[in-house]
């Protein structure tokens, strides 16, 4: 069997029998790899210690005939540990972005540039400052789906390709522009290709523009942003419904425990 080396971020571990388990890493080199820690359990392992939010330099061997990944040996690189003010949001984010990567990747599959993306946002959040936070995560959020191939739609109507300007609706009362997201058809949608039955989200005119603003901006830009709670919250629940509907992947379990957080009073932001 050969071997490999990888740099890796463990993505999820599963008991398996015996005292073994599964390890998912994302890796620089070969995408998500699901790798078999044989005895890995047993305390008397010495393939070094798996730790999470961890940048870890992984060897293991891949059989060419099942594909099984064997690991071999584990060192740490560099280590997350969210320390700064608001570690309880900024582990929550850093969760739910791995929790992504688990839901969509592929296995085998190499993707360097979400790798790379990966890690800069993980330096971020362990780093950047805590109101920065939420427009960090929408940004990696964002860049993440679109590089797997679900853009959203902000700039125009998704269905005939209208500006913005010709997309936005205003409130009969007040008069406050908005538009209505379907994340079905995965962007905005103007009022002559609306359709009877279709489910929308009310997106607020200055959201619009801080999504769209994010979705152009480097991750580094993104965490200088200051998004407050409530619009930040707005957002991510638009990004997660379009992510439901596009994806079928589950709830994100991560950003429940955001909810948990606020609903005890505990502002991760
Ligand atoms: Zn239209």
């Amino acid at each position: 069997m050969p071997q490999v080396r990888s740099e890796g971020i463990i993505l999820k571990i599963v008991n398996w029998k015996e005292n073994s388990r599964i390890v998912t890493f994302f890796t620089d080199n070969a995408g998500k790899q699901s790798i078999i820690d044989r005895g890995g359990r047993s305390l008397k392992s010495k393939r070094g210690r798996l730790q999470s939010f961890s940048l870890l330099d992984i060897g293991y061997f891949k059989s060419e005939k099942s594909g099984t990944g064997y690991l071999s040996d584990v060192e740490p690189l560099e280590q997350f540990s969210f320390e700064k003010e608001g570690t309880l949001g900024r582990l929550a984010f850093a969760s739910a972005a791995l929790e992504i990567l688990n839901d969509l990747l592929a296995e085998d599959e190499p993707h360097p540039e979400l790798y790379d993306l990966t890690v800069q946002f993980l330096r971020l959040a362990d780093r950047a400052p805590k109101g920065g936070l939420y427009g960090l995560f929408i940004a990696y959020f964002l860049k993440t789906l679109s590089y797997l191939g679900y853009r959203p739609n902000f700039a125009g109507c998704v269905a005939c390709g209208k500006g913005k300007e010709a997309v936005s609706l205003n409130n009969g009362v007040t008069g406050e522009p908005f538009f209505l997201f379907s994340p079905e058809r995965g962007g905005i949608v103007c009022l002559s290709c609306q359709m009877m039955g279709e489910y929308y989200i009310r997106l607020q005119f200055e959201h619009q523009e801080m999504i769209y603003g994010l979705q152009t901006a480097s991750l580094a830009e993104a965490a200088a942003v200051k998004v407050r709670m409530d619009d930040g919250d707005e957002i991510l629940e638009l990004l997660t419904s379009f992510f439901k509907y596009q994806t079928e992947a589950k709830e994100l379990k991560s950003l429940k425990f955001l909810e948990k957080l606020k609903r005890v009073g505990r502002n991760p932001s």
